[in-house]
Formats: C-alpha cells, structure tokens, sequence
C-alpha cells in the first residue's frame, strides 16, 4: 500500500491509557480509571511493549498508531514522558506502528515539549476541550478557559500535529444552545477529528453529589442524542468527522452502581446514527407508503444496522406509523456511503 493511501485511512488504535496520570485536577465529572477501564497500571517499557505487541499480531494492514490516553501526558515529568514515548520506537523504526498519539489538557501545551514530542514520532494530539463556554469550563471545574482550547489548537496545528477535540455535552450549567455554540466555536478551529462524550454522573466524583443535592440534572437519553445528532450534522458539513460518540462501553463502568444518572447507552453511537437516517429516510418512506404497503430499502450494506436501528427500533416504528406490512432493507454495495433508495418488492 503506498503511503499516501495509508495516510488516508483512519488508523488502528492501540490504546495504552494511563488513566489521570499527571493530573493535578479534579473536574467534578472525572473517574479515569472507570471510564477507560482501566487500573492505575504501572507501565514499564517491557510491560507496554508486550502490551503492543499483543495488538500487533491481530492487525493486519491497517496503518497503526499507539495511543497514550486518559492521563494528561504533557503533564508528566519529562523522564516519564520519554519512558512511554521511548518504549515503542522500535515499532516505529521496523514500521509496525506508523505513529504516536496521546491526549491532554489545553492548558498544558508548551512549544518546547511540542518538539519534543514530534521527534519522538507523536502525530496526533487530543485536547480534553470538553466546552468552549467558559462558564460551563467553570462549573465543571477544568480549570482552564476557552481561550486556553482555542490557543492550543492553534498551537498545536503549527507545529503540523492533527488535532482532535473532545467535547462533553450536558456538563453542569450547558445548555443546547451553549453547547451548539460549542460546536461552532469548535468547527471554526478546523480541528482534524472530535469525540463527542456525553456527560454521564459516575459514582464517587464531585458531579454525584451535586447530583444528589439536586444541583445537578444531567442530560435524558433522548436530549442527548437530539444534540450529539446537531453536533455530528454541524461537523459533518463542515467536513470535520466525530469519530466516536458516546462512552466506550466497558466491564468496569457498567458494573452495578458505577454510573449514577445520565445518558448513558452501551450503543449510544448508533442511536445517533439512527436518528439521522430516521430523519432522512422518513419522509420517503411516508410517500411511497401512499402507493404500497410492502417497502424495500436499499442502501449500502454498512449502513444497515443504522437504518434499522437498535434493535429495529426504526423498522418497527415505521411499521407501525405508517401501517406497512413488510418493510426490508437490502444491501446493495453500488449505493454511496450516504445513499438509499425506497423500491416496492
Ligand atoms: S478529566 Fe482529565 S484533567 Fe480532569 S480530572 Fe480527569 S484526568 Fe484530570
């Protein structure tokens, strides 16, 4: 495969998480170690290199990036940094991972260590934005401002790193509106990717107290989808892909007990992306429903599962609503990615 092809392609990720490593806050959200699922794990170079290598041999072609998450990386002592970025050269150098990539805070962005981490292969760096309405940043206790996402990303963008932003609708004191101008402020610094992660109350973290106080009423499952489906069609236009939306679902964060209250959805990319389709596909549907009541749709066959949503959940509804007595949906690999055709059988 020739280099410019492999550019193309989203990676494949092989997370080492570091979970609140060099962090020297507590964002009233923030449980790290249950949200990436993972234990305060002591890293060693043997220990990170067997960890890659484990993902290696199940990774075919894809181009691979190692990626040092859930800690605020620029945050640890430099000798720290140097171990993780350090222990997975020899991948870089054989040409088995193709880059490095790591998240942090806005705040904690340097120009000397930004080249330091160039020369050690990083191509990728993720901000915890999480908003860019500096009373809801506040709230939340980031303590950074908007000023400090908006600086970075720049920063980071001139010294040629792709950039993501992670963004966390439903935070204490955001609203739609707040939280739209979150994601026109965000589209206006061109960022290379977002991640969209609704605000969930995880046990034992300032928010569940808040929560249980009554001083804090976190997003229902349906407000959240609704703004995530907002965001994704803003980013969309604007060319920006949301690469993922919703918390990875985990055996740690849904054991019993550990998520409080809040949107939280094992499939929550897929409501999204179903709610969207809904909406496209509906209001055909309803006009070729006049002619017949047998409908086939046709689009392309990664799209199904999204079409039919959770559990047919579309399939069903439009059944019912439009009086339908068979409705299939059929793969058919010539329609684009964001195509669908409404036939009788
Ligand atoms: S969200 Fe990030 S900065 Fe905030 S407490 Fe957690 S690890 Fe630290």
């Amino acid at each position: 495969m020739k280099t410019t092809e492999i550019e193309l392609r989203r990676p494949l990720i092989i997370p080492v998480f570091i979970p609140q490593e060099g962090c020297r806050h507590r964002c009233v959200y923030c449980d790290q170690p249950t949200i990436t699922g993972a234990s305060q794990a002591s890293w060693s170079p043997d220990s990170i290199r067997e960890h890659v290598r484990s993902y290696l041999g199940n990774c075919g072609r894809y181009p691979v990036q190692v990626a040092f998450y859930g800690g605020s990386f620029t945050l640890l002592p430099e000798a720290r940094q140097r171990l993780f970025l350090g222990s997975v050269q020899e991948f870089l150098k054989q040409g088995l991972v193709h880059s490095l990539r790591l998240s942090t805070r806005p705040d904690a962005i340097e120009a000397s260590n930004l080249r330091f981490l160039q020369n050690m292969g990083v191509k990728t760096i993720e901000l915890g934005a999480q908003s860019l309405s500096d009373s809801v940043l506040k709230a939340a206790a980031r303590g950074h401002s908007s000023r400090d996402v908006c600086e970075a990303t720049l920063k980071v963008q001139q010294y040629g790193f792709e950039t993501g932003l992670q963004l966390m609708p439903g935070l204490p004191g955001d609203s739609r509106e707040t939280f739209l101008r979150t994601v026109d402020k965000s589209i206006a610094l061109s960022p290379g990717f977002v991640r969209l992660y609704p605000t969930v109350v995880l046990s034992s973290t300032p928010l569940e107290h808040l929560y249980r106080r009554g001083r804090y009423r976190p997003l229902s499952l349906k407000q959240a989808v609704a703004w995530c489906k907002e965001a994704k069609q803003r980013f969309a236009s604007a060319g920006i892909p949301v690469i993922r939306t919703g918390l990875q679902p985990t055996v740690t964060l849904e054991q019993p007990g550990r998520i409080v209250a809040g949107p939280y959805h094992p499939a929550f990319g897929q409501l999204v992306h179903s709610s969207i389709w809904s909406d496209r596909i509906s209001p055909v549907l309803k006009k070729a429903s006049i002619q017949s009541q047998r409908l086939v749709i046709h689009a392309s066959p990664y799209q199904l599962a999204d079409i039919r949503g959770h559990r047919n959940g579309n399939i069903k509804r439009w059944m019912t609503e439009l009086k339908l007595t068979s409705l299939e949906t059929v793969g058919c690999s010539q329609t684009g990615g964001g195509e669908f055709r409404v036939t009788t059988p």
